[in-house]
């Protein structure tokens, strides 16, 4: 099996969809990948996080407070590109 066959899994895996056999061909491959290891625990982090964000709602300026960073650091290169 190729790693993208065991990335399909993981999603599942995490859910509890997978049979036994599954999960246990699973856990094998990540023991010896770690590439598949940090997608599975990625995946992990971001599902449980996601759980929790949902009874949690973004404050209402994050967006903004995002673009001003953004626009923060587009001004920052625009700068040292003019001294130069
Ligand atoms: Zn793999």
């Amino acid at each position: 099996m190729y790693c993208e066959n065991y990335r399909e899994m993981i999603s599942p895996y995490i859910d509890g969809m997978l049979t036994e056999n599954e999960r246990a061909i699973l856990e094998k491959h990540v023991l010896d990948c770690d590439e598949c290891k940090n997608e599975l625990e990625e995946i992990k982090f971001v599902t449980e996080h996601c759980h929790q964000l949902e009874k949690m709602p973004l404050p209402v300026d994050f967006k903004e407070q995002l673009h001003s960073k953004l626009v923060n650091i587009e001004g920052i290169r625009h700068n040292s590109r003019n001294s130069s």
